[in-house]
Parts: C-alpha cells; structure tokens; sequence
C-alpha cells in the first residue's frame, strides 16, 4: 500500500512527519509523492489557533475527495488536532479511517498495516512520547536544513495557549541523545539543524544530571560537525546574565527568537508571561551588547482581553524603541480549555485585525530600514535550492534568516552555487523582507 504524508503547522510537527515516514519505510511501505497517486493518505494536523483547525479541516476534506475519485482507500489523521479532539472528530467526519494523536508516533504503521479498516483513537494515553536519536526519520524536504525537537510540551501555562493540553508536561531529550542525533544528520550532509521545542530555554530542567540549554549548546558546538546551529523560541522569563554569557560564548547562529507577545505589564501579567516590558527591554540590549550584529526576531499577539488603547500604544512603543530584525503579529484568538475567554475586556475581531496591521506596518518600516545597511556586506549564505522566484536560479538565507518565516537572499548566478553548500554572497539590493545578493 503507497503511502502519501501531508504535513500541516509548525516545525515541531514537520519533524513528526519525518519520523512517522521513517517508521513507515522501515515497515516496507512505498511512498507516494503526490497524493493522487497513494492508496493511503495520511494528514498531520494543527490546531494552534482557530485558522489553523480550519487549514487542517479543509486539507481533510480535499483529500476524502480522492476516496471518492481516485486510488485512496483509507484516510488516517495524525496530530495536534487528533491529539485535542479525539474521537470527536471521527464522529463529525465519517470519512476519515482511523486517527492518532502525538503520543504514540510508532502506533501508525499499524494503523497503515490496518488501513482498510476504521479504527479508534490509537492513543488514548495523555501526551508523552518523545523520539530518540535511533528512530527512523525520512528528511521530507529538499533542503540543506533539518528541525531538531530537543523537548516536548510546556509547563509555562500563559492563559491564551492550548498548547500545553495537547503537547502535554515540558519533557526534555537526554543530551548525548540530541547529540548522537545532530552529529547523524551532519553526517548526512545537514547543513543547519534548527533546535525546537514548545520552552527551549526550559530545556533539561526536567533531567537531574543531563545539563540545562547552555550546555547542550556547548556539546553540540564542541562535538558535533554542524555548521549552523539554530534554537528556536527563547522565553525571555528564562533569561539571566549568565545564561547570556553563556549563549555569546556558545557555537550558534547569532540570531534569537525570542517570543514577546506583548509589551504592556497588565497584559504580559494577565497573560501569565512571568516577565516585565522593562525586563524584556534589558534582555534583548543585554544580548545585542554580547554579541553584536545579532539579529533578534519577535512574535507578538494583539487583540487579548483587556487590551485598551493605552495597553496597545505601549506595545507600538516598545517595537519603536526596541527595533526587532523581524518581527510576527497574531491576533488573539479564544481557546477551548484556556483561561483567556473568560476574561474581561474580550476585543472585538475587527479592532484586533486593525491592532495587528497597524503594528506590521510600523514593523515594515523598522525592518527594511535594518535591512537596507545589509546592501553591500559580504556575508556566508546557505544555498537552499531552486528559487521560488523565476529571475532567479537559486536561493539561500544568511545567519540571521531563518526558514520558512523569515525571507530569503535570491542569488544571480546559476553557475555560481550549488544547493546545500554555503557561499560568500555580497548583498546587492533589498526588496522588501528579501535580498538579492551575489557572489562576493
Ligand atoms: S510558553 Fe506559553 S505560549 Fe509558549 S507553548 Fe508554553 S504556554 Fe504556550
């Protein structure tokens, strides 16, 4: 029976897919590229926000259309929306054949070996499975870079995140585990591998003896041939000096994403975020003081219960004054099983929408203005691959892009680079969140 995946969401579940159809090739089962061409579909869903659930309602039901059409005999659903929902989505969508959450990855080459029939949920048992080094995983993507989940679920509990419901407890991988993984995909010829996890810098909290996040980094520096290295998702809550000495000092890319979401103390308290503005403030200076030429990258989420005017003014200020590289801007969207919905002051849709615009706006400005002094520095890209932009051969990203969120460097020259190496590029112009850059 030919296999097909489709991956939906984030990193962390992007990695979820590449081991389950690591396990499925191990069992023996081909794979399809295209999913017309599969006798049985697989679907990793999302369900962070309510845009997300929607994304994965819709890719389900486009896909059952080929039960009716086409080769497919079975449709499995795998992921945070499985995970969350559970049988209740076998009910409202009889199309679908059998479903597993994220706790028990393994459990899907017997739901394929099973296809023809329906099944229940898999995986009853709370949230709790964390893969090691020696699990089999298919690197799906064409590209020089690979996600690393070196922890699984959060115990931060800010009140608008689901996450911990169906991620479960923060549970942290044995460092020469994560270790023994990297130095297996450099081997590979993984160029970057991209550290994720719901908390990173909670990472080893939970493992008396393993060592906390500073010192994975420096394990991975020292012992490992990667030559990009790139944690994702810093809670500023977690920052202190010494972890910022140590974080200079370690092997990484200097870039950080540190996750804000918002810049007012009545909502970051009401949030739960255990961090001040002015707090914040001090960690990103601290780090930019520790190393220069660090690009910093932010979230923030408008439109939360209680946001006044005067709340979301002082958010506007704080990316004014801070000046983010990069910056994301959600809404706030209500969540089943959250604190948040039960608060005062809920904002409505629109003046949420217009909030989040005006921000990316005020960013727009800030980030092109930081990126218009790239224009002439010579800097290491890692070619990626063909461009998505026909002018182009090839693209690639400098250190302080990350993929997928952050825009890319377009490279003239189809003769000057090959994908998956790295190349001295001089940067020539910038267009918009992109560059355009050539060989130095
Ligand atoms: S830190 Fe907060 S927002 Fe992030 S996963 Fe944990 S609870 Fe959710």
């Amino acid at each position: 029976m030919k296999v097909h995946l489709t991956t939906l969401g984030c990193p962390k579940n992007q990695v979820d897919s590449e081991l389950m159809l690591g396990m499925l090739t191990e069992a023996g089962f081909p794979l399809a590229e295209r999913a017309e061409d599969a006798e049985c579909l697989v679907v990793n869903t999302c369900a962070f926000i309510d845009r997300a659930r929607e994304e994965s309602v819709q890719t389900i039901l486009e896909l059952a259309r080929l039960k009716e059409h086409g080769r497919c005999r079975a449709l499995i659903v795998t992921g945070c929306l499985t995970q969350r929902y559970g049988g209740e989505i076998m009910r409202e969508m009889p199309e679908i054949d059998g479903i597993l959450g994220t706790s028990n990855l393994p459990a899907i080459v017997d739901l394929v070996r099973q296809a023809a029939n329906r099944h229940d949920w898999a995986t009853a048992a709370p949230p709790g499975y964390l893969y090691d080094a020696s699990t089999p995983r298919l690197l799906t993507a064409k590209v020089p870079y690979a996600y690393v989940k070196i922890a699984e679920g959060c115990d931060m509990g800010c009140t608008f995140c689901a996450i911990p419901q169906f991620r479960g407890r923060h549970r942290s991988r044995p460092l020469a585990d994560i270790v023994r993984e990297v130095q297996a995909l450099a081997a590979r010829g993984v160029q970057e591998a991209i550290l994720v996890s719901q908390d990173t810098l909670a990472y080893g909290r939970d493992l008396s003896g393993n060592g906390d996040i500073a010192d994975l980094l420096r394990a991975l520096g020292d012992d490992t041939r990667m030559p990009w290295i790139r944690p994702m998702y810093l809670h500023p809550a977690h920052v202190n000096d010494r972890l910022v000495e140590r974080w200079a000092a370690a092997r990484v890319v200097p870039y950080l994403d540190m996750p804000i979401q918002h810049a007012d103390d009545a909502i970051l308290k009401s949030m739960r975020r255990a961090v001040t503005a002015r707090r914040m403030k001090d960690v990103v200076a601290q780090f930019r003081a520790a190393m220069p030429g660090v690009t910093v990258r932010t979230t923030v989420l408008v439109g939360f219960p209680g946001e006044t005017d005067a709340a979301f003014e002082r958010l506007l200020e704080f990316v004014d004054e801070v000046r983010f590289d990069r910056l994301g801007v959600f809404t706030y969207s209500p969540e089943d099983g959250t604190p948040s919905p039960a608060f005062a002051g809920q904002v409505e849709p629109e003046a949420a929408a217009e909030r989040a615009a005006r921000v990316q706006e005020a960013q727009d400005a800030i980030a092109w203005e930081r990126a218009s002094k790239l224009v002439g520095t010579v800097t290491d890209v890692l070619v990626d691959g063909p461009s998505e932009d026909g002018a182009f051969a090839w693209e690639g990203r400098t250190a302080g892009q990350a993929p997928e969120i952050d825009g890319v460097v377009y490279l003239r020259g189809r003769r000057d680079f090959t994908p998956g190496r790295f190349a001295r590029v001089r940067i020539a112009e910038v267009e918009g969140y992109e560059l355009v850059g050539e060989r130095a």
